[in-house]
């Protein structure tokens, strides 16, 4: 099955990080060893400083200064995750990349078996999770929720219980680099060229060291902002919505004239009549809020401002 068709063996590994000086030391010295085994392939190590106030990029500037494989980019500020990895693909030069977190969540082991995966003609392969039995309860039901509601509007997309943890070919990432949006759902936008993918299954591990930089709140605004980046089916769900509700008025709107008319006593109905406020006036507004969402992102998109800044490189 190992047919070798790449001539160019040149692999980018990409890892953003934030603050990451107690992870970052284990993390390299695992990538270091299994580059280390994979002989016949150059790798270059791109770490995105995401505007990190602690250590870590003094660390890896040593490292980079011992090791020209190991380039560093050092953002003027913290982009965001997303922001990062952009800069990552954009610099990267090889025939294939593999973005990966360097909180070792995403087993380094794994980039032997997607070379050889990409080798035998997958154009991407995908790290997919398994299970999640080393995330909490909130965490786990959340994600199966989102997955839902995302597939829901957008299709399916293969974004179920994978990361950016993946190999992507050269010739996606092509494309990849074409998608000059603001709004960066990178797991929408890596996905989003599609190309052939396999997938192989893995156990997520619970973070190695440090804290994950990723509240709730943060991780809601990406699912919003995953599904308002890849559908506008929110908005017409509002229209439908709404027509519904002109047909039902309608009909109600008949039943209680004939109700004034025929009966002399007329129902009172205070508590209904709230009810139906309350209800409408909060289904508007939501709507007026989804609406505003878009609004929000023709605003960030027309303003047109670059979507990180490198304030220095080294290597
Ligand atoms: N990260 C980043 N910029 C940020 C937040 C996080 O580059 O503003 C990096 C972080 O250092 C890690 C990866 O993104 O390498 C994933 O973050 P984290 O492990 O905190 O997220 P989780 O795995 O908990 O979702
Ligand atoms: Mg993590």
């Amino acid at each position: 099955m190992n047919t070798i068709k790449h001539t160019n063996k040149k692999i980018s590994i990409i890892a953003p990080f934030f603050n990451e000086e107690e992870s970052l030391p284990i993390f390299l010295e695992e990538v270091l060893n299994i580059v280390k085994e994979l002989v016949g392939y150059n790798f270059e190590i791109i770490f995105i400083d995401d505007g990190s106030t602690d250590n870590s990029l003094v660390f890896l500037k040593e490292k980079a200064k011992e090791n020209k494989n190991i380039i560093v980019l050092e953002l003027s500020r913290n982009f965001g995750k997303e922001a990062a990895l952009t800069a990552g693909i954009d610099m990267a030069i090889g025939s294939a990349i593999i973005p990966i977190d360097v909180d070792l969540q995403d087993p380094p082991i794994l980039i032997k078996k997607m070379i050889k995966q990409w080798e035998s003609g997958s154009d991407v392969v995908l790290a997919k999770r398994e299970n999640r039995l080393n995330e909490n309860f909130l965490k786990r039901i959340s994600a199966s929720f989102f997955y839902k509601i995302y597939s829901f509007f957008v299709g399916n997309s293969k974004i179920s219980n994978v990361g950016d943890f993946r190999l992507i070919d050269k010739r996606v990432v092509d494309n990849i680099k074409n998608l000059k949006e603001k709004n960066r759902y990178m797991k929408g936008l890596l996905s989003w060229p599609g190309f052939s993918s396999a997938e192989i299954p893995y156990t997520r591990n619970k973070r190695k060291a440090g804290k994950s930089k990723f509240t709730f709140l943060k991780l809601l605004n990406l699912g919003f902002e995953g599904v308002t980046s890849f559908s506008i089916l929110p908005l017409k769900f509002f229209t439908t919505i709404g027509f519904i509700g002109i047909i039902f008025s309608f009909f109600f709107a008949i039943i209680i004239l004939l109700q004034k008319i025929f009966y002399e006593n007329f129902i009172e109905g205070y508590a209904f009549l709230i009810l139906l406020i309350l209800f409408f006036g909060s289904l508007q507004l939501l709507g007026i809020g989804i609406l505003g969402e878009y609004i929000g992102k023709i605003y960030i998109e027309t303003k047109n401002r670059p979507i990180y800044i490198i304030k220095n490189r080294y290597n």
